[in-house]
């Protein structure tokens, strides 16, 4: 693991792309995740395509982030400016280290004295629940919804495509801790990987809203990212070949209708928008 604290001249990144639906700019306090997900787009982006090291293997953590995200947004509120932000699109600002160097804790710090219009956290981590005391300050101040990632209720499906994430019931049972300190959470079944019927019941009381994402939809190039990270051959290979399925979303929304109120249910896109 090779390790790098970076000044960055710029956290703030204009939204485009899979982004470009409602949010102004994407933060990630850090480049590089070592929870390595096999399916993890970012893999097929420049910021892995141009190094050495193996994704999953190097992290550079921004240690001015909160220095420069005060003096970007005073000066972004100077022209007039909304700030919706995406935090995070290529990294997972509560990874391990974050434990440590708290970058991702002093921009919540950072931002309840100069809040955003709207903050979406996307995260895979129970590391999150650290932070609770400072979300319950910045929900009061900005629009605020935490979104995790929890692709299935099976352990076994979740060691083979993201061995080095946290556990399921870690990721449950971070939602309820969240979700009863009065957040606005989401469940993000991004991407959807075989599962039990039962899935849909392990967020049943933790959350505001589940977006449901599949490798076909949702890796923001119609499947093909996904395609060359061998997605469909991995899923083949533990003989789970029928769920690569492009379908899946729709079967998978009609399933989780039978336990929730449509207004509960999103897809791909509309489910991570401000
Ligand atoms: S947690 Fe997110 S950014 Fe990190 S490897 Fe997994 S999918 Fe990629």
């Amino acid at each position: 693991m090779e390790i790098k604290s970076i000044s960055s001249k710029k956290i703030l990144t204009e939204a485009k792309g899979f982004l470009d639906f409602g949010y102004t700019h994407s933060l990630n306090p850090y480049a590089g995740c070592v929870f390595g997900c096999s399916y993890c787009y970012v893999r097929e982006l420049p910021i892995q395509k141009f190094r050495e090291q193996q994704w999953g293997t190097w992290i550079d953590a921004k240690s001015n982030a909160s220095d420069i995200y005060r003096k970007e947004i005073l000066n972004l509120r100077k022209r007039g400016k909304f700030v919706r932000i995406f935090m995070s699109s290529s990294t997972d600002p509560y990874q391990p280290i974050e434990r440590k160097s708290e970058i991702t804790r002093s921009l919540l710090d950072a931002m309840i004295d100069h809040p955003p219009d709207f903050l979406l956290i996307q995260t895979r981590s129970p590391l999150i629940t650290r932070d609770i005391d400072l979300l319950v300050q910045l929900k009061e101040k900005c629009g605020l919804r935490v979104s995790m990632t929890v692709e299935t209720d099976r352990e076994d499906v979740r060691k083979i495509f993201a061995p080095h994430a946290p556990s399921i019931p870690l990721r449950i049972k971070a939602l309820a801790e969240i979700k009863k300190a009065g957040i606005a959470t989401q469940a993000a079944v991004s991407p959807m990987l075989p599962c039990t019927p039962d899935f849909p019941l392990i967020f049943s009381g933790h959350v505001d809203r589940i977006c449901i994402d599949t490798l076909t939809i949702g890796d923001g190039a119609e499947g093909r990212r996904s395609k060359k990270l061998g997605m469909p051959q991995l899923f083949e290979a533990h003989g789970f070949s029928k769920w690569y399925d492009t379908n899946l979303h729709r079967k998978a929304v009609k399933h989780f209708l039978k336990f929730y109120p449509q207004d509960m249910i999103f897809v791909s896109q509309e489910g991570f928008a401000p």
